[in-house]
C-alpha cells in the first residue's frame, strides 16, 4: 500500500500516519519526493483496511498495490535512481556505464592486461570472476581469494572500480572488502538469503535476471535487496532460455523500456551473456543502447582463445575499442534524437 499525502503535509501528519501504520503491526517508509511525501506501507500479507488511515489529516490518497514489489517500483519512487559505483553514475541523466573484463580472473598478468585495455577503451568498471557458478563441476570453478585480490589490484592500478559475483552469504565479507559493486548471478537470482544479506551492506549491487525468471521474479527479486536497505541496486538483462539454441540465451530486449516504466532502478544489458557469440555482442550492445539501457556489460579476454571461461563470447581488446568507439557515437545520436 501507498500512502501519498497533500504537497502542504506537515511533518507532524507524516508521523502521525506512520505512527497509525506502525500501530497496526505494519512498516511504514517515508519517501520523501519533490512535490510531496508519499509513505510506503511495508510487511502486510493481504489486502489493509486503510479507513483509519484515509480520515487522518494530510494524507490525499490511498493506493494499494498488489504486485510482489513496490519498493523498487516507480510508483513508490518516481525519481530514476542513481547508482554510484566508486564514483561511477549509473542511472537516469548519465552517460551509458560500459562495465568490461573477462569472464574469469585467471592469472595476475591477465587480469592487468584486461584492465589497462578496458581503461585504454574507455570503459567505466572492471568485472572479473572469482567465484564462478559453472554448469559442470569439472570447469575452471575460478581463482576465489586469490583471484579478488588480482581484480582489486588491477582496478586499483588503472583507476577502475571493479565488480565481481558472489554466491553465497559466507563470501560476502571477503568480497565486500575487495569489490565496488557485488554480482549476483543468474543462478542466484532467487537466493533470497543472499539478496537478504546483499540488501543489508551498503556496496551497490549488479543483479542479473535469472535464466527462467519473468519480470516481475526479477523485480521481486530486486525488492527483497531494497526491503533490507540497500537502494543502490542495478539491474541486468542477460538472456533467458527458450526453446532457441542458436543463441546461448534468447536476449529479451523489450525488458529495457519495460522496466524503465516499471521501476526507479537502473537496468543494463549483458549481450555476452546473453548471445554466447562474439559477432553478436557489439550488434546487440547497439540494439540494446538504442533501446534505453543505463549501461552494459561485456566480456572482453587479452586472448579469448586462451580463455578458461566463455572465451567464444569475449571480445578481444581490438574488438572492444571499436564497440567503445561505436557506442559513444550511438549515444550522441541517441541525445540528438531526444533534444
Ligand atoms: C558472469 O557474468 O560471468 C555470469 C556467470 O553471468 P550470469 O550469472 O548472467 O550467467
Ligand atoms: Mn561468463
Amino acid at each position: 500500500m501507498l500512502i501519498v499525502m497533500h504537497h502542504h503535509a506537515t511533518d507532524e501528519q507524516i508521523l502521525a500516519v506512520k505512527n497509525t501504520v506502525e500501530a497496526m503491526g505494519l512498516r511504514a517508509e517515508p519517501i520523501p519526493g519533490s512535490m510531496r511525501t508519499a509513505i510506503g506501507v511495508l510487511d502486510n500479507q493481504g489486502y489493509v483496511e486503510d479507513s483509519a488511515i484515509r480520515e487522518l489529516p494530510g494524507v490525499r490518497e490511498v493506493i494499494h498495490v498488489s504486485k510482489p514489489y513496490k519498493l523498487v517500483s516507480r510508483d513508490f519512487h518516481p525519481q530514476g535512481t542513481v547508482v554510484d559505483v566508486a564514483g561511477v553514475k549509473i542511472g537516469d541523466g548519465q552517460k551509458a556505464v560500459m562495465m568490461a573484463g573477462p569472464c574469469s580472473i585467471e592469472t595476475e598478468e591477465q587480469m592487468h592486461t584486461a584492465a589497462q585495455q578496458v581503461k585504454a577503451a574507455g570503459g567505466h568498471i572492471l568485472r572479473g570472476g572469482a567465484f564462478k557458478p559453472r554448469t559442470g563441476p569439472h570447469s575452471f570453478q575460478g581463482l576465489g581469494v586469490e583471484g579478488l585480490k588480482f581484480l582489486s589490484a588491477a582496478g586499483r592500478a588503472v583507476g577502475l572500480p571493479v565488480v565481481t559475483e558472489v554466491m553465497r552469504i559466507e563470501q560476502l565479507d571477503v568480497v565486500c572488502q575487495h569489490a565496488d559493486m557485488l554480482q549476483i548471478g543468474a543462478r542466484n537470482m532467487q537466493n533470497f538469503d543472499l539478496l537478504k544479506e546483499v540488501g543489508k551492506r551498503t556496496h551497490p549491487v549488479l543483479l542479473k535476471r535469472g535464466m527462467s525468471a519473468t519480470l516481475e521474479e526479477f523485480l521481486a527479486a530486486a525488492e527483497y535487496i531494497v526491503a533490507e536497505g540497500n537502494s543502490q541496486v542495478v539491474l541486468c538483462e542477460r538472456g533467458i532460455r527458450t526453446f532457441e539454441k542458436a543463441t546461448r540465451n534468447t536476449l529479451d530486449l523489450s525488458v529495457v523500456p519495460l522496466i524503465r516504466g516499471m521501476s526507479h532502478l537502473p537496468i543494463i544489458v549483458d549481450p555476452s551473456h546473453a548471445t554466447g557469440q562474439r559477432p553478436l555482442v557489439p550488434v546487440m550492445a547497439r540494439a540494446a543502447l538504442v533501446a534505453g539501457v543505463h549501461g552494459l556489460m561485456v566480456e572482453m579476454h587479452p586472448e579469448p582463445e586462451k580463455a578458461l571461461c566463455d572465451g567464444a563470447q569475449s571480445l578481444d581488446p581490438q574488438g572492444f575499442a571499436k564497440l567503445m568507439g561505436e557506442l559513444s557515437r550511438i549515444e550522441a545520436f541517441l541525445a540528438e534524437l531526444d533534444s
